[in-house]
């Protein structure tokens, strides 16, 4: 395989070249929700719902993107994604909030219609929040129409990714800095909630790299009054990334660094910031690893930094352990 290419078109076509098969989708058929609790800090926590509709593959080609295994083949029919909620919505238990992650944008409209919206918000109109996620490009006029129809409150999550400009560039976001916090600052002012996603460790970065840049990406999360602030572990498995692996210029972030991250967001004390432990694809390599999992484990739950592990083996004041960089 050729290096990773520059121009953004031939990104495109590089990541796509690594893709395997989408797995085959029947959205008639239901899809994946889950229930968990979200901490709020202070000992408190709200019940939530998730659920995963499937609909059209998204127009952008992130390098990071797993989301397009799960997609339609065309458009979304009408009234797919409220068919998939309903049937989604009878399996879960109550909760107060809801998180609808369609494998995409919510507001793609050629993923979700926008005449669907309001079927949709009748749907939910037992919940206190509503938090769906968006690609910033999408921001605008039909989120209003949302907010409007919902009797809870809408939070937007958008994906950050990374406040390093080079780095965003290669991730063929197609989105910049300024786009996003003209997105972020178009929800602010008409009373919708953000929460941001945060790449602990994107590719194309050094482990101190990614130290640095995301601190400063949980500074501009708060910079710009995001609610919550996610940080995503750096994974492989959709091909691209695999591929990234190989040939250098990927690694999942070490262990250390993903608790690092969340203890300094934790400090800042400005949005609400956990770890994405849906799937931890982070390095280990000492014995103390796995009370720092259950470190991440309690600092995402109580909000608050907790008393720092000591080990015989990681010197104090390392941020990394015996394969640092
Ligand atoms: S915008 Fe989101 S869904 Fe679309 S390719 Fe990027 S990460 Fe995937
Ligand atoms: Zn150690």
């Amino acid at each position: 395989m050729r290096p990773y290419p520059e121009s953004a078109s031939q990104q495109t076509r590089w990541i796509r070249a690594l893709r395997g098969q989408p797995h085959p989708v029947d959205y008639e058929a239901g899809c994946s929700a889950i229930s968990e609790l979200e901490a709020l800090g202070e000992a408190r926590t709200v019940t939530t719902n998730v659920i995963f509709p499937v609909n059209s593959e998204c127009p952008y080609t992130c390098v990071m993107c797993d989301l397009w295994k799960n997609t339609l083949p065309g458009a979304t029919p009408p009234g797919a994604v409220k068919l998939q909620i309903a049937k989604a919505l009878a399996t879960l238990p109550t909760a107060r909030w809801i998180k609808i992650y369609n494998a995409g944008s919510f507001f793609d409209t050629r993923a979700i219609p926008i005449d669907d919206y309001h079927q949709i918000a009748t749907l939910l109109r037992s919940y206190e929040r509503v938090i769906v996620e968006s690609h910033p490009a999408f921001i605008g006029e039909r989120v209003l129409k949302l907010r409007d129809y919902l009797c809870g409150s809408l939070e937007v999550a958008m994906g950050l990714e990374t406040v390093h400009e080079p780095t965003l560039q290669k991730l063929n976001k197609r989105c910049t800095l300024s786009q996003f916090e003209q997105a972020a600052r178009f929800l602010h002012s008409h009373n919708i909630d953000l929460r941001v996603f945060i790449i602990a460790r994107p590719p194309f970065q050094t482990e101190n790299q990614a130290v640095t840049w995301g601190q400063k990406s949980l500074e501009f999360a708060n910079s710009l009054s995001a609610r919550a602030s996610i940080l995503i572990p750096g994974r492989a498995g959709n091909g691209a990334m695999d591929e990234l692996q190989r040939i250098g210029d990927f690694s999942p972030p070490h262990i250390k660094t993903v608790e690092h991250l969340l203890q300094y967001g934790l400090a800042l004390a400005g949005s609400r910031v956990y770890v994405d432990t849906w799937s931890p694809s982070w390095r280990m390599n000492c014995e103390c690893d796995n009370k720092r999992v259950i470190r991440i484990h309690a600092m995402n739950r109580l909000q608050a930094v907790v008393e720092p592990i000591n080990c015989r083996y990681c010197n104090a004041g390392d941020l990394w352990c015996n394969d640092g960089p």
